[in-house]
């Protein structure tokens, strides 16, 4: 055999290995077994009641822990994230493909307290779209096909949220709250949907004020919760 031939020999079977080392490793990654533990406050399947996709039907994954203070907040009892039981990836998403569901919203609390880099992957292996609803006071994990995001006045949104959103949702609690609104749709990324939705409790009087706003400034649209209204979660 020629110095060449030999060469070429030695590079095949390098070549061979090194490809038998990469499946080996891309089989141990796919049978990798989730690690994370998510405190869950409640799951269920719904229908969304608010904002883009309202109407579609969605399982909801509730995650404790918020640390946003918003007084109005209809899910207080989500703030403590230590008073939820502990879920795993599996047990999530083998919830979720139980039902016929399409999507999974994601909500708290403050879902983005925890890193969701796992579950959304998870999700999505098994085809169902990741939808976010957050604050956007932490920095961003997880991968998403929509992020609704909500500022709040109590703990701001970070700039990398606002420019992942497809969706801005302003709760309108207070008169003060439209100029915040457009405060935060000016720092968005511009290609965002604009929603205002009023605060539940002070609904009746809002939303006169609201209906007459976004008549005057057409690029914002109203959001109802109508879930509420449904009596459903
Ligand atoms: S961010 Fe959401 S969960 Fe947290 S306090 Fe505000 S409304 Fe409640």
């Amino acid at each position: 055999m020629s110095q060449i031939q030999s060469a070429q020999l030695s590079l095949l079977i390098f070549k061979k290995r090194d490809l038998v080392i990469f499946l080996s490793i891309c089989a141990t990654v796919k049978n990798a077994p989730h690690t994370n533990l998510y405190p869950v406050m409640e799951h269920f399947y719904t229908i969304q009641g608010e904002g883009f996709h309202q109407g579609r039907s969605a399982y909801f994954v509730r995650l404790g822990g918020c640390e946003v203070g918003c007084p109005w907040c209809d899910v207080k009892d989500s703030w403590p994230a230590d008073k939820h039981p502990q879920l795993c990836t599996e047990e999530i998403v083998n919830a979720v493909v139980a039902t016929p569901t399409e999507l999974c919203v994601i909500t708290g609390g403050e879902p983005l307290m925890q890193d969701l880099t796992e579950l959304t992957q998870a999700l999505q292996l098994k085809n169902i779209r990741t939808h976010l609803e957050t604050s956007g006071a932490y920095p961003l994990s997880g991968t998403w096909d929509w992020i609704c995001l909500s500022p709040k006045r109590f703990k701001l949104p970070l700039q990398e949220c606002l420019n992942a959103a497809q969706e801005l949702k302003v709760v309108i609690a207070h008169r003060n709250d439209f100029r915040f609104a457009e405060e935060y749709a000016e720092k968005g990324n511009g290609h965002s949907f604009l929603y205002m939705q009023p605060e539940w409790s002070k609904e009746a009087e809002l939303l006169p004020l609201m209906i007459d706003y976004v008549k005057q400034h057409p690029r914002w649209r109203i959001s109802l919760q109508i879930h509420k209204y449904m009596n459903i979660p």
